[in-house]
């Protein structure tokens, strides 16, 4: 649906690029999330390719069609294509129904009822129809912020960040529905997002940005299991250097990779320091008493009591080199 080719951005004045030579795809449908540190370029990325910016470099076609730049049209981006702004970018005096209705007024009237009821029983805010958005929760606000996005039909829904203001559950939920919202429609989302959890619950596929290169480009599973380079392996959760274990340099493992007990492929000792209660599992600090290595893995037991030596182990298939 999307093809952006070696897109590249310099920012006037800067001696770094924003966004360097970055080439990516998006199928029909499909998810990506635009993964990286902060400043890493999907901002400038997103920008470009929502036709808000134009690029140093390269070009973007959409549906086969060359996307023009914000210098070569009056109306910047496509029509096709809708970007989510986290500020919402609602009509505060205006009720639900009427911040939707107002998107649809080039229908008649029977349809502009009938899609308004549509997109805000999609949006679950049906019972919220003739409240005002000062009424509503942040979270409320962004499912309304997507419902008007909804009504300019797009085919590609873009978002920066959306719902980095809302309590964890809250965006949580709001991210499922969101992938049912999409699937629903038929249309494709770029999403951008600094929090691996949030791009492994809804996307099909991860493009890692890093200092404006995209450096990683694969489904959610393949990147968590096979990142490319340490600072991915990294960015999606703690790791351990087991490169004194299997005597092979630059081989880790993943901290819930790392298990206690034994009947596992590679077994070594370390002695707890170091018991954290999370909840739903402990986080274990442990050190190997020989080569003074820490290591941390979880427990479904609390270890803090336990005193004295314990085994851990991983197995071959669980490690990561680069
Ligand atoms: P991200 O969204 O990943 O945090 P951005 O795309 O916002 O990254 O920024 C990428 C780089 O470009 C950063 O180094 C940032 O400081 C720089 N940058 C962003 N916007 C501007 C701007 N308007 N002028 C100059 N530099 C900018
Ligand atoms: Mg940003």
């Amino acid at each position: 649906m999307l093809k952006a080719k070696n897109i590249s951005k310099t920012y006037p004045g800067e001696d770094y690029g924003a966004v360097i030579d970055v080439s990516l795809n998006l199928a029909e449908n499909e998810i990506l999330a635009l993964v990286g540190m902060s400043g890493s370029g999907k901002s400038t990325m997103l920008q470009i390719i929502a036709g808000l910016m134009k690029p140093d470099q390269g070009s973007i076609q959409f549906k086969d069609e060359h996307l023009v730049n914000p210098e070569e049209q009056l109306i910047a981006g496509h029509p096709k294509i809708k970007i989510v702004f986290q500020d919402f970018q609602l009509k505060p005096n205006m009720t639900v129904e009427e911040n939707v209705r107002y998107k649809l007024l080039q229908f008649d009237k029977v349809y502009q009822t009938e899609r308004t009821e549509e997109l805000l029983s999609l949006c679950n805010l049906s019972e919220f129809a003739s409240r005002k958005p000062k009424e509503l929760s942040g979270g409320q606000k962004q499912r309304l912020s997507i419902a008007r996005a909804l009504a300019d039909d797009p085919e590609l829904l873009l978002m920066d960040e959306p719902f980095s203001n809302l309590d964890p559950i809250t965006k949580q939920n709001l991210l499922i529905e969101l992938v049912d919202i999409v699937k629903s429609e038929g249309l494709g989302l770029i999403f951008v997002t600094h929090d691996t959890r949030d791009a492994m619950l809804i996307a099909d596929r991860v493009a890692f940005l890093s200092e404006g290169e995209l450096i990683q480009n694969d489904t959610t599973r393949q990147t968590y299991n096979h990142p490319i380079n340490l600072d991915i392996a990294q960015f999606f959760g703690r790791v351990n250097d087991v490169s004194e274990v299997t005597n092979e340099p630059n081989t880790y493992v993943r901290a819930e990779w790392l298990r206690l007990g034994d009947g596992f492929d590679f077994q070594f000792e370390v002695c707890i320091q170091k018991s954290i209660f999370l909840g739903d599992q402990y986080l274990l600090e442990t050190i190997d008493e020989k080569t003074k290595e820490h290591y941390i893995l979880f427990s479904r037991e609390d270890m803090a009591a336990h005193q004295g030596k314990v085994l851990v182990g991983f197995n071959a298939s669980e490690v990561l080199k680069f």
